[in-house]
Order: C-alpha cells, then sequence, then structure tokens
C-alpha cells in the first residue's frame, strides 16, 4: 500500500498535558510517527513525500480566524512577558453565547479547548504538513489509487473548524473527506479511534453529502466526555447522517467489531463511492489510555470488513500510543485491509 509521511511532524513535540491535575510530558510525542513508520516499512509498503498545497485544504474545512490563530499565536505568545514555551488557556467562554476576545489568552481560550492541545514555535508548520500528508493520500485515491494511507500526526479527529483539542489542530480526516468530494458525490468517514471523533462529527453535523460515523469508548466515562453519544445524530441537513456507536470501557474485539458491522451496514445504505478511515490505534489492549481491548488479530479483522466495502478508501492516522504493539497494530490493520480487498 502507499503511504504518504512527512518528518516535519517532528517539530511539534508537546510538553503540556495534564491527568488528575497533575501537569506532565504529552503521550503525543514524536516517536509514535517513527515507530509507525518504522513498522510500516518493514512490512514492504512503500513511503512517499507529501506534495505542497499550502493551506486551501485545510482553509476547506477552517475559518480564518482560527488559522490566522493557528499561524499566529506562538510567535505573538512568546512576546508576552513571563510567557510559557507552550500556548496554553486559562480561560474559556463555555457553554454560553460569546464575542471574540483581541487578547491573546482570550483567544487562546476560544480556540483550544482542553489543556490537551499545547501550541509551540513549530506546532503549525507539523499542522500544515500532516493536512498535506493527509491531502495527498486523498489525491493518490482520486487518482485510481483503491487504497492510501497518511501517516499524519499531529493527529486531526478532535479538531472542529475553529477549535483544537485531545492533541489535535487541523482536522486531516475532514480534509481527506472534504478533497475527495471533488469527485465524490457522497463520502463516508468511519472512525475507530478509542476516542470519539468529536471534532468531524462537529465539521460535518448539517451536513447529507458526508456521513459520519464514529465507534469509540462511552464518553460519559471518557474523553472528549461531551460528544459522541448515540442520540447525537446530526442536525438540518445532516440529520440522519452521524452515527455513533459508543461501546462500554474496556470492551474486547467482540463487540467493537459488531459496532463495525452496525456502521457497514450504515454505509451501505448511505451508498457513498469514497471512504476516509479515521485510523487511530488507541483501542488497543497495550495502549496506555486503557478505553477498549481490542487485540492485533481484531484490528486485523476491522480492516478486512472495511475493505470489502470495495470502496476507494483514504486511511488517516489518528490516535495510538507508545506501547510494543503499536506499530504490529499498524500493520495487523494494513495487512487485514489488503487481504479484505482480495
Ligand atoms: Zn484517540
Amino acid at each position: 500500500m502507499k503511504i504518504v509521511y512527512s518528518d516535519k511532524h517532528a517539530s511539534h513535540d508537546p510538553q503540556t498535558f495534564f491527568v488528575r491535575g497533575v501537569k506532565q510530558r504529552s503521550t503525543e510525542q514524536p516517536e509514535r510517527a517513527t515507530r509507525l513508520l518504522a513498522a510500516a516499512k518493514g512490512a514492504g509498503h512503500e513511503v512517499h513525500a507529501p506534495k505542497s498545497y499550502g493551506i486551501q485544504p485545510a482553509a476547506s474545512i477552517h475559518t480564518p480566524d482560527y488559522i490566522d490563530f493557528l499561524q499566529t499565536i506562538a510567535r505573538d505568545w512568546a512576546k508576552l512577558p513571563n510567557a510559557s514555551a507552550e500556548v496554553v488557556p486559562n480561560v474559556h467562554p463555555a457553554r454560553y453565547p460569546a464575542t471574540y476576545p483581541k487578547a491573546l489568552a482570550g483567544r487562546a481560550g476560544w480556540h483550544q479547548v482542553d489543556l490537551a492541545c499545547p501550541i509551540g514555535p513549530g506546532t503549525w508548520e507539523a499542522a500544515l504538513a500532516s493536512s498535506e500528508v493527509a491531502t495527498t493520500a486523498a489525491d493518490m485515491v482520486l487518482a485510481g489509487e483503491r487504497q492510501a494511507y497518511a501517516l499524519c500526526r499531529p493527529p486531526g479527529h478532535h479538531a472542529y473548524a475553529d477549535m483544537a483539542g485531545g492533541f489535535c489542530f487541523l482536522n486531516n480526516t475532514a480534509i481527506a473527506a472534504q478533497h475527495l468530494r471533488q469527485q465524490h458525490a457522497r463520502v463516508a468517514v468511519l472512525d475507530v479511534d478509542v476516542h470519539h471523533g468529536n471534532g468531524t462529527q462537529g465539521i460535518f453535523f448539517e451536513r447529507d453529502d458526508v456521513l459520519t460515523m464514529s465507534i469509540h469508548a462511552d464518553p460519559s466515562l471518557y474523553y472528549p466526555y461531551f460528544w459522541g453519544h448515540a442520540h447525537e445524530t446530526g442536525t438540518g441537513k445532516g440529520q440522519g447522517f452521524n452515527l455513533n456507536l459508543p461501546l462500554p470501557l474496556g470492551s474486547p474485539d467482540a463487540p467493537w467489531l459488531e459496532a463495525g458491522g452496525k456502521a457497514l451496514a450504515r454505509i451501505r445504505e448511505f451508498a457513498p463511492t469514497a471512504l476516509v478511515v479515521a485510523l487511530g490505534l488507541d483501542a488497543s489492549e497495550s495502549d496506555p489510555l486503557q478505553g477498549l481491548k481490542v487485540t492485533g488479530a481484531g484490528f486485523h479483522a476491522m480492516a478486512g470488513k472495511i475493505a470489502g466495502l470495495g470502496l476507494p478508501t483514504v486511511l488517516i492516522q489518528e490516535g495510538g500510543y507508545l506501547s510494543d504493539d503499536l506499530g504490529r497494530n499498524l500493520v495487523q490493520f494494513l495487512t487485514g485491509f489488503e487481504a479484505g480487498r482480495r
């Protein structure tokens, strides 16, 4: 399978992450991508560099205010007296009607939903490169490849049109889906990351041309907490075009694959002509975030089912954190996908 990768991801190395109020280094580390790349190369997949697209693909999903914020905030923040090395918000507009502020701390609170998306001097470069990795893979599929895998880092599925969160800045999955819309009237997005793809849901919530589906650990007990429930089905024209399949914490392969079957049935009913898979590997039983207990065989089986749809497919790397199984699980998924095509 063709794999797209850029080493520019390494310029983003977030140091800020809070667990039960305790600050620690982020689990979203550059080594994730180097391990995934080594595993994919070791399994014989060909690696391609991304093409250059500039901000256009990102701007097809994200608002001008937000893109300007991501491009400039680290530089401007560094000029503030006693500023931290990374931009981290300390105030949020929360759930009430609000007005966009000018102060940097206010803008940070507007555009960064949590403390898990700190912005350093290299964050924009890495996020932009990640969006170009996704766009290049989508272009390969538009050009006739049956599938391509985008090794995106930082990940994207928690990013809304104007808001970063949960390690994510630009929504690579949404950007790829929008790019496929150039040739495909209906595109489906299936998110198998252990966390609900809340940014992707939010971006397409009012649309009926992109079906969004997510299989994840129960958000009433697990990040992103406020989104990902079964009753969120879309609104307006998008009513019925969002499907959430939350699972009890710690669920193993069988219920995960059963949820996959439900999503596939909905995809067949929607009858898209292209598919984007938000490929988080953090549902693994070995993942440090411990939301679900999916095995390597589970990833292999899910990939085979998805491949069996026969749709042109872009695989976008989302979560999946450092464990001995991280690279192995990617190879299991890619191998299962190729087997499912035959
Ligand atoms: Zn995740």
